[in-house]
């Protein structure tokens, strides 16, 4: 049986998806029998730009025009689309500030140097084309990328928790820093597959993995509330990942 022919992109991030594929170091060699890598810029000199792709994995978040359209060729050229980390599914951190004018921030950053970015309210993928999986994480988790990977290959759409971080700081047995310290954590809201690495030494959950479905923000806003939180402070946490979620942008457009 062919193998598929495979793309690996990259939008605006910090490329920490690609390099999570390299850090497979174990793996690197099983990956290459059972897919034939066509392109993937951050590791390979010579790649097929032209070629029909099975599939295409994205990450980063789309901050330019140029990046529209060299999104939108990709998804011509592929099969499947998936997007990478929390960038290409959510925004990630680049959509922290859309509401500021693109200008302004230009400006501040890089001066009269900045007028050569085209710039755009950054956006995930979905905004742009069609997306056919997520696979979030800042960066992606490398065993949920290696289980989408096998699942793929043999034909079907792989399967992520549709829990909260809050279950799997449950199952590690940590003390709830929410409930028991007052600390602001977004797990009761943000999607599990990290393990509740950060619970598991003490540091709050930040929603680097954006929300879980139906996500109950106004829950998680009166607790935070009640332990002294301000909605300022709540905003500006839950707005640092995944800005552009339906779910946040609904409920901070009521207040
Ligand atoms: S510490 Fe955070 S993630 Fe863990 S149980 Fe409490 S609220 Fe949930
Ligand atoms: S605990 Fe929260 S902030 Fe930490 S890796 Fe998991 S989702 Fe991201």
């Amino acid at each position: 049986m062919a193998k598929p022919k495979i793309g690996i992109f990259g939008m605006t991030g910090c490329a920490g998806e690609q390099i999570v594929i390299l850090n497979c170091e174990d793996q690197l060699m099983d990956i290459l029998k059972v897919l034939d890598i066509r392109s993937f810029h951050t590791a390979m000199s010579e790649n097929d730009e032209e070629c029909d792709l099975d599939i295409a994995f994205v990450e980063g978040a789309v901050v330019q025009s140029k990046e529209e359209e060299l999104l939108k060729e990709i998804r011509k050229r592929s099969r499947l689309l998936i997007a990478l980390g929390t960038c290409a599914v959510w925004g990630g951190v680049a959509a922290m500030k859309n509401e500021v004018s693109r200008e302004k921030l230009k400006d501040q950053i890089y001066g009269p140097a900045g007028e050569i970015f085209k710039s755009i309210p950054a956006q995930p993928l979905r905004s742009f084309v069609k997306v056919d999986f997520s696979l979030s994480g800042c960066p992606m988790e490398k065993e949920q990328f290696l289980q989408a990977v096998a699942s793929l290959v043999h034909g079907d759409i792989p399967v992520l928790p549709k829990y909260a971080v809050c279950t799997e700081c449950k199952m590690n047995e940590n003390t709830c820093l929410l409930l028991e310290k007052g600390e602001l954590c977004l797990g009761p809201i943000t999607v599990a597959g990290c393990r509740a690495h950060c619970l598991s030494y003490g540091i709050p959950c930040s929603g680097c993995r954006g929300p879980v479905e139906e996500a109950n923000i106004a829950s998680e806003v009166e607790i935070l509330k009640e332990k002294g939180f301000t909605l300022g402070d709540i905003n500006n946490q839950l707005r640092t990942f995944a800005a552009p979620a339906e779910a946040i942008q609904t409920y901070f457009a009521k207040r």
